[in-house]
């Protein structure tokens, strides 16, 4: 199964991985990050796995994050 791991730490907040993939991803009003939804924390990892039809158009988020902070394993 394809698992996202998303630092967010150092997310700037850009926007992107939302626009593209709304359904995991939110922009929190709180600090300006998104969070990945429905992960779990490990240390400064949240890591989601999701079903491998979603793996592609993850991989498509991950790309285009501008900070490479996205990473599908
Ligand atoms: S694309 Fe990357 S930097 Fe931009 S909001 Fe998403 S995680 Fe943060």
């Amino acid at each position: 199964m394809p698992t996202i791991i998303y630092y967010r730490n150092k997310c700037i907040g850009c926007g992107i991985c939302f626009e593209m993939q709304p359904e995991l991803w939110r922009l929190s009003k709180k600090d300006g990050k998104v969070t990945l939804l429905w992960s779990v924390a490990k240390k400064d990892l949240f890591i989601l796995p999701v079903n491998k039809d979603l793996e592609q158009q993850c991989r498509e988020v991950a790309n285009a994050c501008p900070v490479k902070i996205i990473k599908i394993s």
